[in-house]
């Protein structure tokens, strides 16, 4: 594991050498610091790949005087729902609230997706619509669930290729816990995925982690 964000003291030490000396060789570096080339190669590496500095060959190593908050930008900016989206759980629009609430807690997710009969997304149940049908003096098992679903077209979505920053900012905004992920086709949008505040923190700690 290695943590790009907080550097030891060696890598300190390097990277003062570089921002004084640069463009400056790993054999040169390492002289200064009385190690050998090999010793220093896993930190220049890391150094390296953290964008803290940049190596062009038969030049040396020379800072590129980036901050760890650009760095932490630039890192985020590569980080895509693609790359963090579960499975989606959906429910027809015809189920009853009765066997929603079932399907939630077999699949041990806090949110539904609600399709029609061409797969296409019409709706989202959470957690709390489910509860708010139940305190009412409803039968739940002819209840079906379009009838308190939010519905289509106040669904927030995103898509496969969305960055996960945008998602922090949809969820906080919208103040909800999951987007559905969609494909967009000629008759509506197709459920593809599922993204929650569980797979922002996923990124969140891959961030830190550097997986
Ligand atoms: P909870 O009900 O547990 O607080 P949410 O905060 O996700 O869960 O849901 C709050 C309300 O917003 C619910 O009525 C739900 O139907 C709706 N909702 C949830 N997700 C979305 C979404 N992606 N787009 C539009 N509305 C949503």
């Amino acid at each position: 594991m290695v943590r790009t964000i907080e550097l030891n003291k060696r890598q300190e030490q390097i990277l003062e050498i570089v921002k004084d000396n640069g463009p400056i060789t790993g054999e040169h570096i390492a002289d200064r610091l009385n190690l050998t080339r090999a010793t220093l190669r896993p930190d220049l590496a890391i150094l390296t790949m953290a964008g803290y500095l940049d190596a062009r060959p038969r030049v040396g190593y020379f800072y590129t005087g980036k901050t760890g908050t650009q760095l932490l930008t630039e890192r985020l900016q590569k980080l895509f729902v693609k790359d963090f989206q579960s499975i989606p759980v959906v429910v027809n629009e015809n189920v009853s609230v009765y066997d929603a609430i079932v399907t939630m807690f077999l699949e041990d997710v806090g949110t539904l997706f609600v399709v029609d009969q061409d797969s296409l997304l019409v709706g989202v149940l959470s957690r709390k619509d489910l509860l708010r049908a139940s305190i009412g003096k409803q039968e739940l098992t002819t209840l079906p669930v379009n009838i308190i679903m939010t519905r289509m077209p106040n669904i927030t979505m995103c898509t496969r290729e969305d960055l996960m920053i945008e998602i922090a900012k949809k969820l906080i905004e919208k103040q909800i816990d999951a987007l559905p992920v969609v494909k967009e086709t000629e008759k509506g949008f197709e459920v593809v995925g599922r993204m929650t505040k569980t797979n922002l923190t996923k990124a969140f700690l891959a961030l830190a982690e550097n997986d």
